[in-house]
């Protein structure tokens, strides 16, 4: 039996539809409502399982009356569950706002956790670094996109994006020319799905791989790109190091940065990276 005036949160396949837990499908048959991203979408899932629990729909323009309405139905003493189309609410999803209403009036939200399209492409890379960055979805028009990658350009974290399979090549693109073509690449391409492709490569060898294949091109795509290469040490010497570490105790990173560069006439750029390793 679910908790009374819980809110399940529970993550669903993101493709094959037998990537879902014993306990979620425990949940989902017995909870008195799911909100569902798309009724339609995840009734298929739910038959296939055989459960038919009343559904009601949840997407992002009518996310705040739906949260008032699930509210109503807990208050009553009954239980929900949340589910999007594919994978963990409110990743990349809606969900954050029906749970953020339902945490604020007091009545337990339970994570049931499952499918995840960045960690499943994460799991199956090799990457051996162990920080990662989730971005999600980067902005669609060019100049927004190349300006949100300038903003994780000097980050010695793996970034991982969503990427929809009209915007594949931009932004491609785009990565190469604004992180340098030379990092590494992951381009995880329907994962669990009939034609699940996991490629690796440098960054400017991506379009040419895309090209090659009109199929590379369609599906869903998680996109992993190493970090920042790790600053060059032995350029900065001791007494700059010093300083930055002095510099950084007291202001914040780009300050002391600036600082610091101007008092030693280092490269700007080697001694942000150094920052950034000393901070973390
Ligand atoms: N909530 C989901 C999760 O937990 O991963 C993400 C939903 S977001 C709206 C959809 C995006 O996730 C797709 O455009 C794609 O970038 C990625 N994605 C979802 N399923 C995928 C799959 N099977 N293979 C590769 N990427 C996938």
């Amino acid at each position: 039996m679910p908790v009374k005036n819980a809110l399940y949160v529970v993550a669903t396949p993101i493709g094959n539809l037998n990537d879902i837990s014993l306990r979620a499908l425990e949940v989902l048959a017995s909870v008195d409502v799911v909100a569902a991203e798309h009724v339609q979408n995840s009734k298929y899932l739910l038959s296939h399982h055989a459960i038919h629990t009343r559904m009601i729909a949840l997407h992002q323009h009518n996310e705040a009356a739906v949260a008032h309405q699930v509210s109503a139905f807990l208050a009553q003493g009954k239980s929900a569950a949340l589910i999007s189309d594919a994978g963990t609410p409110a990743i990349s999803d809606p969900g954050a706002v029906l749970v953020r209403q339902v945490r604020e009036q007091g009545f337990p939200v339970i994570p049931v956790p499952g499918a995840n399209a960045a960690i499943c492409a994460l799991s199956a890379a090799g990457i051996i670094s162990p920080h990662f960055l989730f971005y999600g979805f980067l902005p669609a028009k060019t100049g927004q996109r190349q300006q949100a990658l300038k903003t994780l350009a000097a980050l010695p974290y793996t970034l991982v994006f969503y990427e929809a399979p009209h915007r594949i090549q931009a932004s491609l693109h785009d990565m190469a020319a604004v992180l340098g073509g030379e990092r590494q690449l992951t381009i995880a391409r329907e994962l669990t799905k009939l034609f699940e492709t996991i490629h690796q490569c440098r960054l400017d060898e991506a379009i040419a791989w895309l090209e090659a294949d009109a199929h590379r091109k369609k599906g869903e795509f998680v996109i992993l790109v190493s970090g920042a290469p790790a600053p060059d040490s032995t350029e900065i010497s001791e007494q700059t190091r010093n300083t930055l570490t002095l510099l950084l105790a007291e202001l914040p990173l780009k300050q002391a940065v600036k600082l610091a560069a101007g008092i030693s006439g280092e490269n700007k750029k080697a001694l942000y990276q150094l920052a950034l390793s000393l901070k973390s």
